[in-house]
């Protein structure tokens, strides 16, 4: 037996072995082997996705001319068409900031943006359950990097008070809404912290909160009117933008810096055209979706009545909600229940989530119906009592 085989083995045994699933979208459903069941598990969480009125707007009013299906070249050769002006002028422009930069995805961005812009004299603090790009960001920085309890600031403001003079930069890390506990950072304290230093860089994910929160949809950020405190403020356009690719908001400066440092922009070929102008669209359209945004936050209020308390001490916030069950085959159970009672959610194992938090994870989109909340609510009532 080779070392892939007993490692595969070892993955199965634990209950730990992922594997592609195969299935078929339509609309707010997936097919897989003949089952039916309502979507949970994606990050379309404005439900825009499979909003063909919208898709068919815009494939009338778009100028399928300037729309190559290929840039070519990365940004710093030919890559760097109109399109990227127009989409990067009119995010500083909402988010009234000097620059905006555009990436391929999150994950370019945040593997991308932390080992440019620190060096050995840099210190980075990391909440403990950011995103794996940010720690794959954090592996190619020559930073030292601390990681904080999630969300303990008590820690974080020892560890800046004994180690600010340290350094020249401190980056401090978080994202707004996390990914996997569904709870949010605190941006009042962590801007707080930032103003009584003169340097520290507040670093803030926002994948999960764009297109989510705020009166235009810009993010947490926006919600607590702090957008001007932030000065790495990193947006996705593949979760509640229904498309792909990510940002930055910046100073020019920095901006200027990522441009000639950030090996995730220059070393990658630059996103196609028509998708750039999608996103553009759309980004145009979030600003007055605040419907949408209510509606989901209705629903999810709904469903984190019923799940929080059964989770112990991790408390969701937003619209993803952990159903935690602790180890992994009891996860994968719940997630089989689940399904079969026409729900596709899915169980989030180790390395994903700390072991002993295996857990089916709860992602709520604004086109989900008061009817089919009311049916998941009830569905995860039964699973409770079975388990
Ligand atoms: C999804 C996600 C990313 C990665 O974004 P992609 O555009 O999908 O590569 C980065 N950070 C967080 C917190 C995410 O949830």
């Amino acid at each position: 037996m080779n070392a892939f085989t007993s490692q595969l083995q070892q993955l199965s045994l634990q209950g730990n072995l992922r594997h592609l699933p195969e299935m078929e979208e339509n609309g707010a459903y997936v097919f897989i082997k003949g089952m039916k069941m309502l979507n949970l598990s994606s990050n379309d969480y404005l439900g825009l996705a499979d909003d063909t009125a919208l898709r068919d707007e815009f494939l009338q009013t778009v100028d399928m001319r300037g729309c190559r299906f290929s840039s070519t070249s990365s940004r710093l050769l030919t890559g760097n068409g109109v399109l990227y002006r127009q989409l990067e002028n009119r995010l500083a422009e909402l988010y009234s900031a000097e620059s905006a930069l555009v990436f391929n995805s999150g994950y370019h961005a945040n593997s991308g943006i932390l080992p440019a812009v620190t060096d050995s004299r840099s210190l980075i603090l990391a909440d403990k359950l950011v995103h794996a790009s940010i720690v794959d960001g954090i592996g190619l920085s020559k930073a030292r990097c601390i990681r904080y309890r999630h969300n303990d600031y008590e820690q974080l403001e020892r560890l800046v008070a004994e180690l600010a003079r340290q350094y020249d930069k401190i980056f401090i890390v978080t994202e707004s809404i996390f990914s996997m506990d569904g709870d949010e950072c605190d941006l009042p304290r962590l801007v707080e912290l930032k103003r009584n230093y003169d340097n520290i860089f507040l670093y803030l994910d926002e994948a999960h909160a764009f297109g989510v929160r705020g009166a235009q949809g810009l993010g947490c950020a926006e919600e607590q009117r702090v957008i001007g405190e932030i000065d790495f403020l990193v947006g996705t356009f593949g979760k509640a933008a229904a498309s792909v690719g990510a940002f930055v908001i910046c100073t020019d400066e920095l901006k200027q810096y990522l441009v000639n440092k950030m090996r995730t922009l220059i070393f990658t070929t630059a996103l196609p055209p028509v998708n750039l102008a999608w996103t553009l669209f759309v980004v145009n359209r979030l600003c007055q979706m605040q419907s949408r945004r209510k509606h989901l936050e209705t629903i999810s209020r709904r469903v984190r009545d019923v799940v929080n308390p059964l989770n112990g001490n991790i408390i969701s916030s937003s619209h993803i909600i952990p159903y935690i069950s602790g180890d992994s085959v009891r996860a994968l159970r719940t997630a089989e229940l689940l399904q079969h009672e026409g729900f596709y959610l899915l169980p989030v194992r180790p390395p994903t989530v700390p072991q002993g938090t295996s857990r089916v994870r709860i992602s709520l989109n604004a086109g989900c119906t008061d009817t089919e909340i009311d049916n998941l609510v009830q569905a995860i009532q039964n699973c409770s009592s079975k388990l």
